[in-house]
């Protein structure tokens, strides 16, 4: 049963429309079930009804015009009960309905799934024979398998247009998106998909510009492929046996203008582009060889695919450098990583939207310090149509509206306008300190990581950088910075806020933040092999940055370096020799260096509980919020679908921050806050009343920041705090700091407020 299962997965998922998929579906399973009618019913949200999607069985001009109430027949049954229902002599049972315009004859036994996706019912999977019948367990599993896989697929092609839009294949307006407010802002647009495209599968529908160009730009591919494959075969012609080399005489035979190539430059003689004819081609002939008898033959399909595997990367290398930016450009895809950020020109990147990912993801943490607005964890979404859409991002409430009505259009203006306006309010903070009305100074730092960071940062107020995180430099390159690359990028920023502190955090990899030229495989990212682990692991790219580190501090002296993810006191002194070493070696060479403060990240809990160990080795101390709501609520930070379940407002982390900030001040030792929970309004009143000594946020959100310090005494904060700490529940204590910024006058805050 594996086998026949990975086939029609296989084949599932190498569909480009869901329509395809769902008739894959009802295809194979009438095969494997032989059954007399295999069917699905999908719930049509728009008015509460199933509709007959796709059949194989019953007549085909049934499809779309079948509907039933929720609570209607067999399927409104089984999409009710939430369970499989299997009826040996279905017409015998009260909720049997038998419709005449699917031309079936009064059936017998029946077998119906419900699809579920996250806990919703998405459709029904129905098999009937038109005798009695009763279904083997291995035939009851089959099915009851499929379905449990269906659901992702019909969630991500009825995202952006339900059921109706499946129907009449047009696209609609106004369609909602709910995601995760992923850095605050709104922006109108046009969606660019740039994501590598690491699968055919992933390869967006998309016109040709110029078909004569797009057929030479393919045609290129074939040939330096060809080329590829005959020195590949030469090579290897004395090494290999026989039957290893033939692979590639099956390549180039694929080559050849019978298959692949005549049947991709007609797809694009239609006005397709290269890669979306590829993708049709490639997924076409594998489908042939996959349905074939032959075991040979069927595993060749693989081939097929890696086949378009290659000639798309050789496509991909030579689109990537034409691509043309829309002015106002929303980049969209599974991901964005900051080197795709980084190639669209200044000013033109309007939003970011992302189907994976969640507020604290670093693609989050980028646009907010960016100031672009930006929408995470879409979920499952078939975005590969949506290139060129015009798109709005509401990065306050997290969600997307695709194709928006001129109404829509300007009412997300209007909201455009009063956030100006709210701006232009907190423009006026700039200059005054960061200091409740009983005159406690907190000292308020930017967070940074590129260079474009330091002018926001310095126009924003800001008194220093409280997180520099020099590994988004490293993500937008493509091989290591030289020590003196790193040199030059470290004295700007030590230079550009001289004589104000710049914390800057060693290279934190690892987690979601992965190097193209550094390749980390792992299962379990967060929990592997990342940050001061990777760098004690490799001493000879941490010696080199802490070097180039040291050289930059030569003469300004307002260098702090911060280690991240410690998690064990002997991190802490490794790292520490390898600073003395790295300063012990500039003094031998002459060259200036003075020892900078120490700090250390408390973001996973382990060294929350070692603080006193910690503080005899450190000389202050940083909370990373985003981290250590992760590893304490066990809730992947990037992971859309437990997004919701992430709350850095949950009970157990503000419990475990505020033990820390007490156990920090116990041991003389000062304690900030860096995490993105420093730069909510709600977190700010919190950690004020816990006693921070800085908080350190994201540049755009410095003034709302010190507006909220500016607001509430320390002794209401703290008042505010007990309160909160004998709550339960974050929804409720939530709702309860934004009544608190009301009453103090702050409600304009609350646009930006999830
Ligand atoms: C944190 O974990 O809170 C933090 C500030 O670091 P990063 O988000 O870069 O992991
Ligand atoms: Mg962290």
């Amino acid at each position: 049963m594996l086998d026949v299962l990975r086939r029609i997965t296989q084949e599932v998922n190498a569909a480009t429309h869901l329509d395809e998929a769902l008739a894959i579906v009802v295809r194979r399973v009438r095969e494997e079930m032989a059954v007399d009618a295999c069917s699905i019913y999908l719930v049509d949200e728009a008015d509460n009804h199933y509709v007959l999607m796709a059949t194989d069985g019953l007549r085909q001009t049934a499809v779309g015009q079948i509907r039933l109430g929720l609570q209607e027949g067999l399927v409104g049954l089984v999409g009710e009960r939430r369970e499989l229902i299997n009826l040996e002599n279905a017409s015998q049972h009260p909720r049997y309905r038998h419709f005449p315009e699917t031309g079936e004859e009064r059936f017998q036994a029946f077998i119906g799934v419900p699809v579920i996706h996250y806990r919703r019912v998405v459709g029904v999977l129905v098999a009937q024979q038109w005798a009695t019948r009763s279904f083997s367990e291995d035939e009851v599993a089959l099915l009851f398998t499929i379905a449990a896989q269906l659901g992702g697929v019909i969630s991500a092609g009825l995202r952006g247009g339900g059921v109706s839009r499946l129907r009449g294949g047009k696209k609609q307006r106004n369609v909602v998106i709910d995601g995760i407010a992923g850095a605050p802002g709104i922006a109108v647009g046009t969606v660019v998909l740039p994501s590598p495209l690491a699968n055919l599968e992933s390869v967006p529908d998309r016109k040709a510009d110029d078909i004569e160009e797009e057929e030479a730009l393919f045609r290129a591919a074939v040939a330096a492929l060809e080329k590829e494959l005959l020195e590949n075969s030469a090579r290897l012609e004395r090494l290999l046996p026989m039957d290893a080399r033939q692979i590639f005489d099956f390549y180039r035979l694929l080559l050849s203008d019978e298959g692949v190539v005549s049947d991709t430059v007609a797809r694009i003689r239609t006005g397709h582009w290269a890669a979306g004819a590829l993708r049709d081609t490639i997924l076409e002939h594998a489908r042939i060889f996959e349905r074939m008898e032959d075991n040979y033959l069927q595993v060749r399909a693989e081939d097929i695919r890696g086949i378009g595997r290659r000639l798309l990367m050789y496509l991909q290398s030579k689109d990537w450098k034409l691509k043309s930016y829309p002015k106002q450009c929303i980049l969209m895809g599974e991901e964005i990583s900051a080197a795709r950020i980084a190639d669209v020109p200044v000013g033109q990147l309007a939003g970011i939207v992302c189907t994976h990912g969640s507020v604290v993801s670093h693609t989050a943490i980028l646009a907010r310090a960016l100031g672009i607005p930006a929408v995470m964890g879409l979920g499952a979404l078939s975005i590969g149509n949506l290139e060129g859409s015009e798109m709005v991002v509401d990065g306050y409430h997290g969600r997307v509206i695709i194709q928006p009505t001129r109404v829509m259009r300007a009412e997300f203006q209007r909201l455009v306008k009063s956030a100006r306006k709210l701006s232009v309010e907190l423009e006026a903070l700039r200059h005054l300190p960061a200091e409740t009305p009983d005159s406690t100074r907190i000292a308020l730092y930017a967070n940074t990581g590129l260079l474009s960071d330091i002018a926001p940062s310095l126009e924003s107020g800001a008194e220093g950088v409280g997180l520099y995180r020099t590994e988004f430099a490293f993500m937008v390159r493509e091989s290591f910075p030289s020590e003196e690359e790193q040199y030059q990028v470290y004295r700007t920023f030590l230079e550009s806020f001289a004589p104000q502190p710049v914390t800057m955090r060693t290279l934190d990899i690892g987690g979601d933040k992965t190097l193209p030229y550094f390749p980390i495989e792992e299962e379990n990212t967060f929990m592997g092999w990342r940050g001061i682990r990777l760098m004690l692991d490799h001493p000879e790219i941490f010696l080199t940055q802490l070097r180039a580190m040291l050289r930059a501090n030569a003469g300004m002296e307002n260098l702090r370096i911060l280690l991240p993810m410690i998690s064990r006191y002997q991190e802490v002194d490794e790292a520490r020799a390898l600073l003395e070493r790295a300063y012990r070696d500039l003094q031998e060479e002459r060259q200036p260096a003075t020892m900078p403060p120490l700090g250390a990240m408390l973001e996973v809990p382990a060294a929350l509980y070692q603080i006193e160990t910690l503080a005899r080795r450190v000389d202050f101390f940083s909370i990373g919020t985003n981290d250590l709501t992760q590893y304490l609520l066990a809730v992947d930070r990037s992971n859309a679908h437990v997004a919701s379940l992430y709350d850095s407002l949950h009970p157990a982390v503000l419990n475990a921050i505020y033990e820390g900030v007490q156990r920090s001040h116990r041991c003389a030792k000062p304690i900030s806050v860096c995490g993105e929970i420093a730069g909510d309004p709600l977190g700010v009143i919190l950690l004020l009343g816990m006693g921070v000594d800085a908080l350190s946020v994201a540049a755009p959100s410095i003034p709302r920041v010190k507006w909220v310090i500016r607001a509430f005494t320390q002794n209401h904060a703290r008042e505010l705090l007990k309160q909160v700490l004998s709550m339960e529940d974050p929804t409720e204590i939530r709702q309860f700091l934004r009544g608190t910024l009301e009453e103090v006058g702050l409600g304009a805050l609350m646009q930006s407020v999830k």
